[in-house]
């Protein structure tokens, strides 16, 4: 009996020679690649400007930075998030701190997000649906920088109709291309903005903090070959063979994002009846929901996962709430109990198989199983 993972990638034929094409070709890494993926990526989320990073938690980092944050600020992301959405900030010197989830989306709300106060706050997309950024813009103000954890949800839209990425409310939108991510470069991440001096400060970052634009030099005229190093960056760059299959991933978001929906509405169809298994909230009208997961709960979430495993079925808890981590409480001193939603939800929460390739039977194989151990 094969093995259903939770996600998975969807690799075609046309990704495979567009990778060998680049792996042929002569700039391996920091070539025209990179930028075409940049571009095309910038035209899906309808915004001037995006920046490749080497991961999504390098993009998350890079947007950290660039939004100002230094020791003794705070940053603030969602209890229930991968850990590297508040990660970013701890790499800078800034505390941490945890919004609670509404359970109605799952994600933080106008209303959590002013839990404590924040230089830059990390909304998190969870599994896909659009956090209420336009609520917290309008609730925080301007002072503080959003950085929209984007992770899950390239491809959705927001109840406006706008796609994720568009930063009509935040100040960036950061990107994951990892294999179970919406589109994947195999690791890969990218920054949006609609400011050129962030987008600006990305790029520094991305590559050791160099400048070399002759009118910012200290130095003045050294020469061609001149660059100075003006903050402390890393080398975070993508390479042109991962922007390859990156590009030529995004051909068919639209397509992926479809699928994630009709195996969401399958599964909703399919459980509606079962009392003991609750469903995820749908996008709002007018929205899109991304489906990166598909999550329910259910009061014994422990033997539904051993038993859906022992038949093969992968599913997976998503997450651990991220204060949870030793860690964090070593370091912060958080205790259980700061984020009651998040923590309800962790204890009961399960991600169900769902990707653009899981087919029909297979579906129908964790949905017997659901029903039968719900
Ligand atoms: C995957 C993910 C990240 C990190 O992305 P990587 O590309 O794995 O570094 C950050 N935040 C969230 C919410 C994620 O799901």
């Amino acid at each position: 009996m094969d093995v259903i993972p939770y996600g998975r990638q969807s690799v075609d034929r046309e990704d495979v020679e567009r990778v060998a094409g680049a792996v042929a070709g002569e700039w391996l890494t920091q070539g025209p690649g990179v930028a075409a993926f940049e571009e095309a990526l910038a035209e899906v989320c309808d915004v001037p400007y995006a920046v490749a990073f080497s991961s999504g938690t390098a993009a998350l980092h890079g947007a950290a930075f660039a939004a100002g944050l230094t020791p003794g600020d705070t940053l603030l992301t969602s209890a229930l998030t991968f850990a590297a959405s508040a990660n970013c900030g701890v790499y800078l010197g800034a505390e941490p701190a945890f919004a609670d989830i509404d359970p109605a989306t799952l994600n933080m709300s106008a209303e959590t997000a002013t839990a404590v106060p924040a230089k830059a706050i990390v909304p998190v997309d969870f599994a896909g649906l659009p956090a209420p950024v336009d609520e917290i813009r309008a609730t925080l103000g301007d002072d503080v920088a959003l950085i929209q954890d984007a992770s899950h949800s390239l491809g959705a839209r927001h109840a406006d109709g706008r796609p994720v990425g568009c930063c009509d409310h935040v100040d960036m939108t950061t990107f994951s291309f990892h294999p179970v991510k919406p589109v994947t470069s195999a690791e890969g991440g990218m920054v949006t903005t609609r400011s050129e001096e962030l987008a600006d400060r990305l790029r520094r970052f991305r590559t050791h903090g160099f400048v070399r634009e002759s009118e910012r030099l200290r130095r003045g005229d050294e020469g061609a070959w001149y660059h100075e190093q003006h903050d402390l960056g890393f080398n975070y760059r993508l390479s042109d063979v991962h922007s390859a299959l990156g590009l030529s991933q995004l051909r068919r978001l639209e397509e992926f994002v479809g699928r994630r929906n009709e195996v969401a509405e399958r599964y909703r169809a399919a459980l509606a009846d079962v009392p003991s298994v609750e469903l995820p909230p749908a996008a709002p009208p007018g929205g899109l929901h991304g489906y990166h997961l598909f999550v329910i709960r259910h009061p014994e979430r422990r033997r539904l996962y051993d038993g859906l495993r022992a038949e093969g079925i992968l599913a997976q808890v998503h997450y651990l709430p991220v204060y949870w981590h030793p860690y964090y409480m070593d370091r912060y001193g958080f205790r259980e109990g700061l984020c009651p939603e998040a923590e309800a939800y962790y204890r009961s929460c399960l991600s169900l198989p769902c990707f653009p390739g899981l087919g029909e039977d297979d579906q129908q194989r964790v949905i017997d199983a659901v029903r039968r151990l719900a």
